[in-house]
């Protein structure tokens, strides 16, 4: 407690102990009143009308004190009758502004458990049931990025506005977080279809852009639905309010992951999903710290001549807990938890140093998430990575996928020329799964395109002449753009690309990504280490049979 909290205490209750002794002293004052009123008064009406002699002097006096400390304890009692309101209203202005949100005047969390256990009792006592929907809007952070904080307010209290238009008088409103919401629904226990109902309609009123000021914000919103309906199947129990925003909360992660602008019922599985979820966050943040993040490499051939030009680095997961784990898991999560920047400099650190014992002809690929491409930085941060490792520009490539360009263009494209000025290749990677125009292919000035493994099975057996392998083929070519086609699985494939003109391409009918170690195997049997590493090989290793992958390979001698 603070000393002016206790100095204010000590003036209250010296306050009420006068309080105490005013009212001990009107009441004393009024029995003597009484007492000494019923002697005194009759006598000095008596001296009055001259019907005889007046009070005794000391009696009278009494009186007039008596009547004195009445008058006294009487404003004493109205000073503190008002004193008393004014308190009332202090504590409950005190109250209203502990419960609720001070910008949108919504209950906020705390406020909110008590008024969901008011209302579930009065709902459940006109048997009906309670629906916890919580509702997130989906890029509130860009919102507030991009357009300021006093913008970021505006939005929230005009989306107030839109949840409480639509929602029953009966129901409770709160905003629980940043860009959160509670809303607590009495439904009939057997129409929880109201509830879908509500849920829709909120994420269509939401569709319409907000005006705030002279500009119009486009929001959209995922929602997280649990209820008491059933109180609780799983554990026997009854579900609390705290319970219910939990399972909530669960469905809301649910719908984001879905796809945003969604709702979903709390149903128990996701609790497990969301279990699985948090030990992979926490295994990959561990695993980081622990290097068990490791570079694989797949070949990348020129399909006319048959040789080896470089390596796609692809990362894998050596982790203790489920082996080797594939990028399409860990990747997104790294995205989303922040760490990708730190991985992927950790995996190119790791690639440069394995790059560094190859034949210098051989180039190395790397994958960049359209999350690095946000960092202004990104280049300089590059660069910087490759001098501290020595290793040169004109080897790297980077590859970037059409997503990166739906965000910030001019951004982009800035950072493709830095990059290209110190002699980093960049090529468009998932060419025609995304979102780049034909224009935006024209002004960006990417070295290369690469297309996505799913137009390339198109080419299988059934279909050699695709239409859509084709066309790319000869956009690429229009655009002076050299290309190179993903998932080669099979000779049919390949001989399919091979009649469409030079191409470069990379597939399992070259071997699956391999481990540094097994690259090297194969590099030392191709004769394309670099020269210093050939020599110390053959000095301190036996020059072993070429191991079977590498008598797969396709690719020819090795140069010069
Ligand atoms: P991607 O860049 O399209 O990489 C090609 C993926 O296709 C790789 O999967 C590769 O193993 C697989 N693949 C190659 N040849 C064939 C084939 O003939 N048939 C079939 N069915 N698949 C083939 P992987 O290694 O699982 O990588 C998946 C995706 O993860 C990559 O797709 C890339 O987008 C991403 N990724 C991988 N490493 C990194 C990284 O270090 N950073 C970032 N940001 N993303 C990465
Ligand atoms: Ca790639
Ligand atoms: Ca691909």
């Amino acid at each position: 407690m603070t000393t002016l909290d206790s100095k204010q205490d000590r003036k209250r209750s010296n306050g009420s102990e006068r309080d105490v002794v005013a009212l001990g002293i009107a009441t004393a004052a009024i029995l003597l009143f009484v007492g000494t009123g019923g002697t005194v008064m009759p006598l000095v009406v008596r001296s009055l009308l001259g019907e005889g002699n007046g009070p005794d002097q000391a009696l009278a006096n009494a009186l007039l004190l008596n009547v004195a400390l009445i008058i006294f304890g009487w404003r004493r009692h109205r000073q503190l009758t008002e004193e008393i309101a004014e308190r009332r209203q202090a504590e409950e202005l005190a109250r209203q502004l502990a419960e609720t949100d001070p910008l949108t005047g919504c209950l906020n969390r705390r406020s909110l458990t008590r008024a969901t256990d008011e209302l579930r009792g009065k709902a459940h006592a006109s048997g009906k049931a309670v629906a916890c929907v919580l509702v997130d809007i989906d890029n509130f952070k860009q919102i507030n990025d991009l357009n300021g904080h006093t913008t970021g307010d505006a939005v929230l209290c005009e989306i107030t506005m839109r949840l409480r238009s639509l929602l029953p008088p009966d129901a409770l409103l709160a905003r629980i977080g940043g860009d959160e919401f509670a809303l607590m629904v009495p439904f009939p226990r057997n129409q929880s279809e109201r509830i879908d109902d509500l849920a829709i309609r909120l994420i269509e009123g939401n569709f319409t852009p907000l005006a705030v000021g002279d500009i119009s914000v486009e929001t959209t919103m995922s929602i997280g639905i649990s209820s008491d309906l059933e109180d609780d199947p799983y554990s026997g129990g009854k579900v609390d309010a705290q319970a219910l925003m939990h399972r909530a909360d669960i469905a809301m992660y649910h719908a984001k992951k879905q796809g945003k602008s969604r709702h979903f019922w709390f149903e128990p599985t996701m609790e497990n999903e969301l279990r699985f979820r948090n030990d992979l966050e926490k295994g990959i943040r561990r695993g980081i710290e622990e290097g068990e993040f490791v570079p694989y490499y797949e070949q990348q051939i020129d399909l006319e001549t048959g040789e080896l030009i470089g390596f796609e680095m692809l990362a894998r997961w050596n982790s203790p807990n489920m082996g080797v784990v594939c990028p399409e898991i860990f990747i997104p999560i790294a995205e989303e938890i922040g760490v990708i920047t730190q991985l992927s400099e950790q995996l190119m650190v790791q690639a440069f140093a394995d790059a560094r014992h190859w034949d210098p002809a051989l180039t190395l690929a790397v994958n960049i998430s359209p999350l690095q491409l946000r960092d202004p930085w990104f280049a300089q941060k590059l660069l910087r990575l490759m001098v501290a490792h020595s290793f040169p520009p004109s080897r790297l490539e980077i590859e970037i996928t059409e997503s990166c360009l739906r965000e910030n263009v001019s951004l982009v494209s800035s950072m493709i020329s830095s990059l290209r000025n110190q002699g980093v290749k960049v090529s468009l990677d998932d060419f025609g799964t995304g979102y780049s125009s034909l224009e935006q292919l024209r002004t960006l000035p990417f070295d290369r395109i690469k297309i996505d493994r799913s137009f390339i099975a198109e080419l299988n057996t059934g279909n050699p002449d695709s239409r859509i392998v084709k066309a790319i083929v000869s956009l690429g070519r229009g655009l002076e753009l050299p290309i190179t086609a993903e998932g080669i699985e099979n000779k049919d494939i390949l001989g399919a690309l091979k009649h469409m003109g030079k191409l470069m391409g990379q597939g399992y009918i070259y071997g699956k990504p391999e481990t540094a170690d097994q690259v090297h195997e194969r590099l030392r049997n191709a004769k394309r280490l670099a020269a210093n590493q050939s020599v110390e090989d053959s000095e301190t290793t036996a020059i072993p049979e070429s191991s079977p992958e590498a008598s797969q390979t396709p690719f020819r001698a090795a140069k010069g």
